[in-house]
């Protein structure tokens, strides 16, 4: 405590222990002169950032010191048959994805995995309870703006699903999160996607890459059937995009 104090005093020029003291902006200034600024309008009163304001372009996830942490989140499992049951080609295919976003970005993705920890009992076959489900049980480990969180299933019904840009467009809070499904029940967006095409998918649209949709044309990883067929990376739009969000 003493050194903590002393330390304080030293970096800041005040006594933590007096504390008629109000850091604004990082400076940390007397009180009263800071109720005075308020007061006339000069200043307005320091608050906490809350996570989900962030500035600049972006509103979502970002690098910071050139890296991303990912943390992966396996369903846990229950007596729908959320957890994964097909090896290990769920854990191949998301190294694979995240090695593309370093190679044609230059960003460090660090993976982070946990087991365990997502419990989807309370979850139908539906990808957006899933995905809302992620973010409910998941979002603790979230504590900057480069984090962001995968969670990797089974038996839902589509291949997966990402807030846009990692933002929830319903709360507007900041939710870099995204559910990618091993073997989809009734998979509408063309067929079962290889487990890397999910994941790089899906990551793509935490960095605001749009869905392409049913089509060939662009060529890229965000049309459906190029996903569903392996191809392994972005259109030039794409890669703009992503890389415009993740450098923001
Ligand atoms: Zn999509
Ligand atoms: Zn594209």
């Amino acid at each position: 405590m003493e050194k903590a104090r002393e330390e304080y005093i030293k970096k800041y020029g005040v006594d933590p222990d007096k504390p008629k003291v109000v850091i604004v902006n990082g400076v940390p200034l007397p009180k009263e002169y800071v109720k005075e600024l308020v007061r006339s309008g000069k200043i307005k009163p320091a608050k906490e950032e809350p996570v989900n304001v962030l500035g600049g372009p972006s509103t979502g996830p970002h690098a910071i010191n050139g890296r991303i942490y990912v943390h992966i989140f396996i369903a846990k499992d229950d007596t729908y048959g959320h957890a994964p049951d097909s090896g290990w080609n769920y854990v191949y295919g998301t190294w694979d994805a995240l090695s593309r976003f370093e190679q044609k970005f230059g960003v460090d993705m660090v993976d982070d995995w946990w087991f365990g920890y997502w419990d989807m009992s309370d979850v139908g076959s539906s990808v957006y309870d899933a995905l809302a489900d992620l973010e409910q049980d998941c979002n603790w480990i979230i504590d900057a703006q480069n984090d962001i969180v995968l969670g990797w299933a089974d038996n839902l019904d589509k291949n997966g699903l990402a807030e846009p840009d990692g933002v929830n467009p319903n709360t507007g809070a900041f939710a870099p999160d995204a559910v990618c499904t091993e073997t989809p029940t009734y998979p509408l967006d063309v067929g079962d996607w290889p487990e890397d095409s999910v994941v790089q998918h899906e990551t793509s649209h935490l960095f605001n890459a749009p869905d392409h949709g049913y089509t060939l044309y662009p060529v890229c990883i965000m049309s459906y059937p190029w996903a569903y067929s392996g191809y392994d990376w972005w259109c030039s739009d794409c890669e703009s995009t992503i890389y415009a969000n993740i450098w923001v």
